[in-house]
């Protein structure tokens, strides 16, 4: 197997670009179509301070290592930020996700975050699944997209970058399809707009394959966690596990398929969108964070304030 460009050794197969690449021309590769992606999107446009949300994983420190490299050459500043979640009942999963992400963090020299969610909110993603009545990882999802709004806000981002993959997104897609949610469907963009006074949001790995990210990270020896999180239930459940092995296999057979879902979603599809009537904000009495106008306290505090009930000392943010 030789390099389509220069007969070196290659090491991964773009079947969907009929590429053969060696390491140094898929890395060259791999950044372009991130930078394409992000030029494409306008995703960076404005952006001063982005903040990298970066759990250790193989996905969001492949994206810190890409926007690090794309920050000098497009006038940002890049800051890290993790959460440690406190999953460490029967593993230490979330204390190695916190030392992954921080050793990425120091290797770049970026400056970062770390948000101990016990120690600055009360509670843990352990505690939740025992004491809150719905699946954990949508408790964990509340509470990340939260801790991560506001950490952003504290460290002075303007934007917020997520390394959701294409494999995530199509899945994501597939699901909307399926049950028909549209509103969920209307949620789903490659940028959201700084509005209702929630940053920007940007998913500038939305069109890269997981495989692809994956062989990145490995052949340029960025550090990440290989292991799953013990409460690894895919997003959607047995369902959306099912939709996500027929869209891989799938691919195997159409190559590009995911992407081109994933892209006409985004350019063709969503515009349609546009028009759904949109929540009406307030500001949640607690925390004085963005709340849907309907509820006076956040879906975040409402579930903290349940986790804290009975816990002596615990002390209201
Ligand atoms: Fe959170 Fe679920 Fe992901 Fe674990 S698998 S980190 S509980 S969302
Ligand atoms: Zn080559
Ligand atoms: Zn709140």
């Amino acid at each position: 197997m030789q390099c389509t460009k220069c007969g070196n050794k290659a090491i991964i197969r773009i079947s969907y670009a009929n590429l053969l690449l060696c390491s140094i021309h898929f890395w060259e590769w791999f950044e372009q179509r991130v930078e394409r992606t992000v030029k494409k999107y306008r995703m960076l446009e404005g952006s001063r301070v982005v903040a990298v949300a970066v759990s250790g994983g193989k996905d969001s420190t492949t994206l810190l290592h890409v926007l690090h490299k794309l920050s000098s050459t497009h006038g940002f500043e890049v800051i890290g930020i993790n959460i440690d979640l406190g999953i460490d009942v029967g593993t230490r999963y979330s204390s190695l996700s916190t030392e992954f992400a921080i050793k990425n963090f120091e290797a770049l020299g970026v400056k970062y975050r770390v948000v101990k969610l016990q120690e600055e909110y009360g509670f843990t993603i352990d505690e939740a699944k025992v004491k809150v009545r719905r699946p954990v990882c949508s408790t964990c999802g509340l509470v990340k997209r939260y801790v991560m709004e506001r950490a952003g806000k504290e460290v002075g981002a303007d934007t917020l970058a997520t390394g959701h993959n294409l494999n995530d997104v199509a899945q994501f897609v597939m699901s909307g399809y399926h049950s028909g949610d549209v509103s969920n469907l209307a949620r789903l963009r490659a940028v959201s707009p700084a509005e209702n006074g929630y940053l920007k949001k940007i998913k500038p790995l939305f069109l890269s394959y997981e495989r692809e990210i994956t062989t990145y990270a490995l052949t340029k020896g960025i550090p990440f966690i290989m292991d799953s999180c013990p409460h690894n239930l895919r997003v959607g459940g047995p369902t959306g596990d099912k939709l996500r092995r027929i869209l891989e296999e799938t691919e195997d057979q159409i190559p590009g398929f995911m992407f081109r879902l994933v892209e006409n979603f985004e350019d063709r599809v969503r515009p349609f969108f546009e028009d759904l009537p949109k929540f009406n904000l307030g500001k949640c009495k607690v925390c004085g964070m963005p709340t849907n106008m309907d509820r006076e306290i956040c879906s975040f505090c409402a579930v903290r304030s349940r986790l804290l009930e009975g816990k002596r000392g615990a002390v209201a943010k």
